[in-house]
């Protein structure tokens, strides 16, 4: 089911419930590998990242601990500009932890490469990077993403933690948002 008085929202369903299933359960198998002799700490960039976090946490077969990070990028709604303020940060000291951060969707890459770089400031023993998503952008900076769930194109996404204005996190499908909701 999904909420009511979001017919017309979207223009398209991108990716549904049960592929986002599916997808993450094959990166979990390779997270369980990767990390099979390690204990892993999910760092989760809130809030787009809850659902993800929660489905992955759930489907992972490897003893975890989770932490949450508030972050925001200074500048216009729709961009970053990669100026980076902390609003949460970890209650975990990162010294010697294996960190894997994750997060909903990587567009221009700005707040993850400031993010990592913070993170591997405090001593951690690794830092890598899961994302569901990740738009053409992403894949032209250089940041090593390890786990990525789709590649989609370069359209304003909604659901599955992913809001415009606060809206349309409880999706359980990540859909394109109609331009005339937002314009
Ligand atoms: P970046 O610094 O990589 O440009 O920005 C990443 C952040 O921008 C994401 O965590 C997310 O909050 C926001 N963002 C980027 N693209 C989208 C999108 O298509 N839909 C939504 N809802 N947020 C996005
Ligand atoms: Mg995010
Ligand atoms: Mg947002």
């Amino acid at each position: 089911m999904e909420p009511r008085d979001i017919d017309g929202d979207l223009t398209e369903i991108l990716i549904d419930q049960e592929q986002i299933r599916a997808r993450l359960a094959e990166m979990c198998r390779s997270i369980e590998i990767d990390y099979a002799d390690k204990d892993v700490l999910l760092v989760g960039v809130l809030k787009g990242a809850v659902m993800v976090m929660a489905d992955l946490a759930r489907e992972l077969t490897l003893p975890i601990t989770m932490d949450w990070m508030a972050v925001s990028s200074y500048g216009s709604g729709t961009s970053s500009s990669g100026v980076v303020r902390i609003l949460k940060d970890l209650d975990t000291d990162l010294t010697g932890r294996h960190v894997l951060i994750v997060e909903d969707i990587i567009d221009s890459g700005l707040t993850l490469s400031w993010l990592l770089a913070n993170l591997k400031s405090r001593g951690p023993a690794s830092v890598e990077v899961c994302a569901l998503l990740r738009k053409p952008e992403a894949a032209t900076v250089d940041i090593d993403v390890k786990y990525v769930g789709f590649d989609i194109p370069n359209k304003f996404v909604v659901g599955y933690g992913l809001d415009y204005a606060e809206k349309y996190r409880n999706l359980r499908s990540v859909g394109i948002l109609a331009p005339h909701v937002y314009s």
